[in-house]
């Protein structure tokens, strides 16, 4: 059959009709465990009553206008955002990508506002992942996503992570900012320390540059705070949210204090779909479940859950996890091996996780994940690491997990729970 779509993605020969919860059903009624969110989107779960009542009231009343005109719902969500964190001022956007590009595009207006153009270089770190665009590509600074792109755009500035000598030399009178994940996702699942946050704080303040959090994966709730860097006792001056805001509308926000937005004055930057009617019923919406103490207190015991089973099979299964990584309701498995055939066993156990670089099997299942679906899921991946012991002692010396053993499971041995919430 011809395939008209791009062929930019590995796609799965697999699709789903419906969802309820933390669960994903396909047309014949499979169900699966979905700890992947649509990678970190769908932070209150599939087919969540709020939000579904909330986008639905707003479809039909108004999808877009523009933002030639106000949009009381856009002011509403600013200023909720805004009153929860550091920030003074928010700009909408439609993406993670975006809502970076708007964050460089503050710093280096910041400083060329104040009369010093030449201060436009970003400090980023290896590791990170901050979009696909030609300039979120140099500030990620992945070799396989610059492959073939032409010269790599301007104005990025890559050190090792933890390397402080690295990032104190990459500091110039020409950098403009700081900028990256408290928590890498794609890159792994590195955290970082908040001891590591105050330090680079401190850093920002001595040469006076701008500190930007990309919170993308790591913020609204994902942790079991409203931002990952509220772990820490710092602030950026900028950071940005995407992925969860939207609980699987697209959208994105970037949020700065005034001073470091001094420089996008009218005209300076701009949008058209970018906090449109529809994406701000979404996201008020989402804030209506997460910014709730007692939603985020639900994240950190369910997180504990998840740290606890991760844990376990780490030790249960020393020959396949080298180590888990993450924090919250961003976990994952480091394995010895690779990742791509584990990932494929947990889903014939109907369980969807997410990779990462560095052989990480990531796990970010929605925030309303029940504690049950989370010992579920530790009994699926159990399940997987059994079945790869079994074909490595089948097979000794062959590739470590071979998905062949695994096309054997019959779906009906699964936990009598699955679906359950049905
Ligand atoms: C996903 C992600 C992005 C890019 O978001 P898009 O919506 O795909 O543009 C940027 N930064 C981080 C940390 C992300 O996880």
């Amino acid at each position: 059959m011809p395939d008209p779509l791009l062929k930019v993605f590995r796609r799965i020969d697999l699709c789903f009709e419906r969802g309820e919860g933390s669960w994903l059903y396909t047309e014949d009624g499979e169900a699966y465990l979905d700890f992947a969110s649509g990678i970190a989107v769908n932070s209150l779960g599939h087919n969540h009553p709020h939000l579904v009542a909330a986008v639905k009231a707003q479809l039909d009343k108004l999808w877009h206008t523009s933002n030639l005109v106000r949009i009381p719902d856009g002011e509403r969500l600013a200023t909720r955002l805004t009153d929860a964190c550091f920030a003074d001022v928010a700009f909408f956007a439609n993406s993670g990508g975006e809502a970076n590009e708007a964050a460089v595009k503050m710093a280096r207006r910041y400083h060329s506002a104040k009369g010093s153009p030449e201060r436009y270089r970003i400090v980023t770190f290896a590791g990170a992942f901050h979009g696909r665009s030609l300039a979120m590509i140099a500030a990620t600074g992945y070799a396989p996503y610059l492959e073939g792109f032409g010269p790599r755009v301007d104005g990025f500035d890559q050190v090792p992570l933890g390397d402080w000598d690295a990032l104190e030399a990459a500091i110039t009178p020409q950098t403009a900012a700081i900028l990256l994940e408290p928590i890498q996702g794609e890159g792994g699942l590195h955290c970082l320390a908040p001891e590591t946050l105050q330090r680079l704080r401190a850093l920002c303040d001595e040469h006076g540059i701008l500190l930007i959090f990309d919170e993308v994966q790591s913020g609204v709730g994902r942790t079991g705070k409203f931002f990952a860097y509220e772990w820490s006792s710092i602030e950026p001056d900028i950071a940005t949210l995407a992925k969860g805001i939207g609980g699987g509308f697209p959208m994105g926000v970037c949020l700065a204090t005034r001073e470091a937005a001094s420089g996008m004055t009218a005209g300076a930057h701009g949008t058209t779909f970018g906090g449109n009617p529809l994406a701000m019923s979404a996201g008020n919406a989402v804030l209506d479940i997460v910014l709730d103490q007692a939603f985020l207190d639900r994240v950190l015991e369910t997180a504990q859950l998840l740290h606890d089973g991760l844990h376990r099979i780490a030790h249960d299964y020393p020959d396949i996890v080298a180590e888990v990584r993450g924090t919250g309701l961003l976990q994952g498995l480091q394995l010895h091996g690779e990742t791509a055939p584990l990932v494929e066993l947990l889903r014939i156990h109907r369980l969807l996780a997410v990779p990462a670089r560095e052989n990480v099997v990531r796990f970010a299942p929605p925030l309303t994940v029940l504690p049950e679906e989370i010992g579920d899921a530790i009994r699926r991946i159990e399940m997987t690491a059994d079945l790869c012991r079994e074909s490595q002692r089948e097979k000794p010396g062959a590739q470590p997990i071979s998905t062949n053993a695994a096309l054997s499971v019959d779906p009906c041995a699964l936990p009598a729970n699955a679906g359950a919430r049905l």
